[in-house]
Parts: C-alpha cells; sequence; structure tokens
C-alpha cells in the first residue's frame, strides 16, 4: 500500500496540472482508497487513467472505487476527505488495567469506589482535581492521547448522565431501550470502534455514585413489544464487564434488578469478566451479552478482545449460574467469505447455548459517523473494513447500500433461525424500510 499522499498528490499534479487543491485533493483520495484495497502501487493506478476532464476522471476512478454501488448511489453519497496520515497507529497492548495517575474530584472520597481504587492502586499517582471540565480545560485532548487511555483514571461523581433513551439515530425503527452509564473509555482495540472518534479525554472514566442512582424513581424504562420488558443496559460508552473487577458494580446491580424483576438489565460485553456475576447468582431478567462476529473479523478488528470460544464459555457459564443471555451481532462486517464465517459463528453459539435462554439477537451492519472514517485509517492503517463500499446516508452516516443491508440481515436472521425458530431477533438502527424486506 502507498502511504505517500504527498508523492501521490504530486503524482496526479504533475499528470492533471490544470486541477485545483480541492480537485486534487479527491482525486488523491480515490486513487489512494483503490490502491490500497486492490494492493498495488498507485502510480498503476494513475497511469490507467485515459480521461482527460476532471469530472470524467473522477467518473472513472469512482466506478472503479465503487464497482458495486456506483450506479445506483448518488454523487452526495460518495465520502472523498481529505487525507492526513499521521503517526497515530493504534498501541495494542493487552492486560491488566494499570493507571499509573488516578485523577479524582473531593467528593468521591468517601465513596466505595475511591477506597477501593485505593487500595488496588496504592503506588499509582492520586491527584485531586476541581472537576473533570476544568481538568479538560487545561489538557487539551488530541487524538494521539487516546493511547494513553491506559495510564490514567478519573473518578467522579456523575451528576446528570446516569439513565437516559439510547441515543439510536434518525428515521429508523427505535427498539425503545434505556441505557445506565456506567463507565466511560474500554481498554480494547476495535478498529471500528466509535469510541475513538467520540472520547474527548485520555483516560477512563468511573461514577463513583452509581449506588446511589439505583433507584425505582429514576431508572423509568420504556417497553416495546417484541421484548419481555423493558430493558435498560450498560455497555453504550464502555464495555459493560470489562471493569467489574475492579468496580464491583454488577454488586449493586444485580441486587437492584433481583429487586425489580418488571425490568430487564443488560450487561453487553466482549469480557470474560464475569466471576462477580457468577458470585451472585443469577435472575432471569439479568441478561449477560456479548457482541460476537465472525472469527476472521473478530482477529482482523477486534484487538486485545478474548476469542469467540471465551466469550461463549463464559456465556454458558452465565446461564449454569441462572442468568439469561443475549448476542449482537454487530458491527457486521462485509469479506469474502462472510456468508460461512458469520454461519460458523450463530452455529457455535448454538452449540454452547440452549436457545431458550437467549432472550434477544440483534443484528446490525458496519456504520459509523463520516468523520470516524479519517480516525480509523490513521489508527488502523492496514484495516479492511474502509476497503468495503461504505455510503454516506441522510444521518451522515457511512453504511452499506440498502440491498447490501438487506442481503445481510436475512442471510443472518434466517441462519440464527434455522437454529431456533423462536428467539427475538431484531435489526440495530434500521428503518422501516430495510426491516420490512427482512422481516416479509
Ligand atoms: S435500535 Fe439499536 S441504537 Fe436504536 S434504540 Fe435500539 S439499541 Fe439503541
Ligand atoms: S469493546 Fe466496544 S467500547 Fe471497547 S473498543 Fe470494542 S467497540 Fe469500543
Amino acid at each position: 500500500m502507498d502511504s505517500n499522499i504527498s508523492l501521490i498528490s504530486s503524482n496526479i499534479q504533475k499528470k492533471f496540472p490544470f486541477f485545483g487543491i480541492n480537485k486534487i485533493r479527491e482525486i488523491t483520495r480515490l486513487v489512494f482508497e483503490i490502491s490500497k484495497r486492490d494492493n498495488i502501487n498507485s502510480n498503476n493506478v494513475i497511469n490507467s487513467i485515459q480521461e482527460k476532464s476532471y469530472e470524467k476522471v473522477k467518473e472513472s476512478l469512482l466506478q472503479k472505487r465503487y464497482p458495486k454501488t456506483y450506479s445506483i448511489a448518488k454523487k452526495e453519497n460518495f465520502y472523498l476527505p481529505d487525507i492526513n496520515l499521521t503517526d497515530e497507529q493504534a498501541r495494542l497492548v493487552s492486560g491488566k488495567f494499570n493507571p499509573k495517575n488516578i485523577y479524582y474530584t473531593k467528593e468521591v472520597i468517601n465513596s466505595f469506589l475511591y477506597n477501593r481504587i485505593k487500595t488496588l492502586y496504592a503506588n499509582a499517582n492520586f491527584i485531586e482535581i476541581e472537576s473533570l471540565k476544568s481538568f479538560l480545560k487545561k489538557e487539551k485532548f488530541s487524538i494521539s492521547k487516546y493511547n494513553k487511555r491506559r495510564e490514567n483514571l478519573f473518578l467522579v461523581n456523575e451528576k446528570y448522565d446516569f439513565f437516559k433513551p439510547c441515543p439510536c439515530t434518525k428515521n429508523v425503527k427505535c427498539c425503545n431501550y434505556s441505557i445506565l452509564n456506567i463507565g466511560y473509555g474500554c481498554l480494547y482495540e476495535c478498529s471500528y470502534c466509535f469510541l475513538q472518534g467520540y472520547q474527548n479525554v485520555a483516560g477512563i472514566i468511573l461514577p463513583c455514585n452509581l449506588p446511589d442512582f439505583l433507584n425505582r424513581e429514576k431508572i423509568k424504562p420504556t417497553a416495546n413489544k417484541m421484548f419481555f420488558l423493558p430493558r435498560v443496559g450498560s455497555g453504550e460508552f464502555t464495555d459493560s464487564l470489562i471493569f467489574d473487577d475492579i468496580t464491583l458494580f454488577s454488586n449493586d446491580i444485580v441486587k437492584f434488578f433481583k429487586e425489580n424483576k418488571e425490568i430487564s438489565f443488560e450487561f453487553k460485553t466482549k469480557s470474560t469478566n464475569i466471576d462477580n456475576l457468577l458470585k451472585l447468582g443469577g435472575s432471569e431478567n439479568i441478561v449477560v451479552s456479548w457482541s460476537v462476529n465472525a472469527e476472521q473479523m473478530i482477529k482482523e478488528n477486534e484487538y486485545c478482545t478474548p476469542t469467540l470460544k471465551e466469550r461463549l464459555t463464559a456465556a454458558q457459564k452465565c446461564v449454569e449460574a441462572g442468568y439469561s443471555v443475549g448476542f449482537h451481532f454487530d458491527p457486521v462486517i462485509l469479506y469474502e467469505d462472510w456468508k460461512a464465517g458469520y454461519k460458523k459463528t450463530i452455529e457455535n453459539i448454538f452449540d454452547f447455548i440452549d436457545g431458550k435462554y437467549i432472550k434477544w439477537i440483534s443484528v446490525g451492519s458496519l456504520r459509523m459517523v463520516a468523520s470516524l472514517k479519517k480516525v480509523i485509517e490513521n489508527r488502523f492503517l492496514n484495516n479492511k473494513i474502509l476497503d468495503e463500499e461504505l455510503l454516506l446516508s441522510h444521518d451522515n452516516k457511512l453504511r452499506y447500500d440498502d440491498n447490501t443491508r438487506i442481503n445481510i440481515y436475512k442471510y443472518l436472521v434466517d441462519s440464527i433461525r434455522e437454529q431456533d425458530s423462536s428467539v427475538v431477533v431484531y435489526l440495530c438502527m434500521e428503518n422501516a424500510n430495510i426491516w420490512n424486506n427482512v422481516y416479509k
């Protein structure tokens, strides 16, 4: 792959001296993406261009870059931002969380979590801060600092955002999910993770006042007829269980939802950090769910995470301890053998778990806010997920075209139905048209 963008750009400029700077940028983007995807030298792509005018050059490159969707997409669906490759590659570090610096606000010092952290990380630097907001004002964040999040832990009291409806996206069929916010930041390195483009703090944030917040006045999820109970879950801004051996949040959460069986609570995770859950013992309304993927996609994109087998073994143990379980095929990623890969994962799930314990399986295809594309290509230069044809949609998100998504969903839903015809399978972040086509 040619990653010398200024060289690609200057070779294009030599061939097309009359193109202005913006046109050169767009053509550079297309040449870079074609040469990366096809694993060929960028000069081969440039030399193969026969056209002369900018419009014709762009058209011919778009056809090469988007062979499946060029004829159905509109001009505005092609997202061609400039390229600024830096050397900010993701640091793929596994292992225990061992922060060097622990920042805390005064109000947390009597909390259980602060005192537990004091004992667990007695050798760390404990630094009092006035507030997270004031700290972040002084310590300007840049994406290079995202790699340092293992070094810093912030202990604060969460004031506003503990419980809220899942933000979902515009014009889709919402499943009425609600979120319990139990932290911010994750130690895994999934190439597609939205946090790397969203997070503005070089550390992990944990709320010390979660127990104060767990009360029925504040936890009011909405019912949805697809599900057996109204649903709340953690795992939007962090993995639900990755820090559970440190926080022991599951103590409070399991206790609360065992006393409130009219609500279902979901721990959504890729981890195998279930020891505390096993000690506590489960309840049918408490669902431990795993994000799963085709094994090749786990290997190529979900760095530092447990294998599929490890996740399914953990799910099996949770069932034995009395919990319900769930699975999320999210994101489903297109690759050459995607059908075989996803079918195998579905078969594996049902080899490990009897369908009667599975409360739901969701399916969502790869999607991302447009700005994440540049973050991914910087942090995971050799990624393959951006080589596919991702088009810009109405909500400024990149996703596969409608027909491709329908095919993906039909295939996965049918493959799940072959194993168990009664398990609830729903689509995440999809519009009514896609739903109707998949479930007709
Ligand atoms: S469909 Fe997905 S994104 Fe939308 S509310 Fe449900 S879980 Fe959240
Ligand atoms: S597990 Fe989830 S939160 Fe953690 S890096 Fe992967 S996608 Fe991001």
